[in-house]
């Protein structure tokens, strides 16, 4: 007897009661973003480039949402999906809390080490 695996398949769609289908498409397209390596990228390259490029009226899911929104839906690959969602939110809190120093620290810290 020869069994076949089930394929999984998403097991909700979201009807919008998670508070982040105000931009839809892009909503839509994160649900993806554990079976999809070109949203899983396209989140990527959104965390990178946040602080660099204007998207306040770009319709997107933003940063302070991210978390929300991996908690809010259910995956195909529950861990994949946090996991990604996490990392986004370090790389974008990272240009937050590891920006480089001013140039007044700069030069305080080249005193100190001149003596
Ligand atoms: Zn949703």
């Amino acid at each position: 007897m020869t069994t076949v695996a089930p394929v999984p398949t998403r097991l909700a769609s979201c009807g919008g009661e998670c508070g982040a289908a105000l931009h839809r498409e892009h909503h839509d397209r994160l649900l993806t973003v554990d079976t999809d390596p070109d949203v899983l990228l396209g989140l990527m390259e959104l965390a990178v480039t946040w602080h660099e490029l204007d998207y306040s009226a770009e319709p997107v899911v933003g940063p302070r949402q991210w978390l929300t929104f991996a908690d809010r839906h259910q995956w195909m690959f529950p861990d994949r999906a946090a996991w990604a969602f996490a990392l986004a939110v370090d790389i974008v809190g990272r240009r937050v809390v590891g920006a480089p120093p001013s140039e007044l620290d700069r030069r305080v810290v080249l005193d100190l080490v001149r003596g």
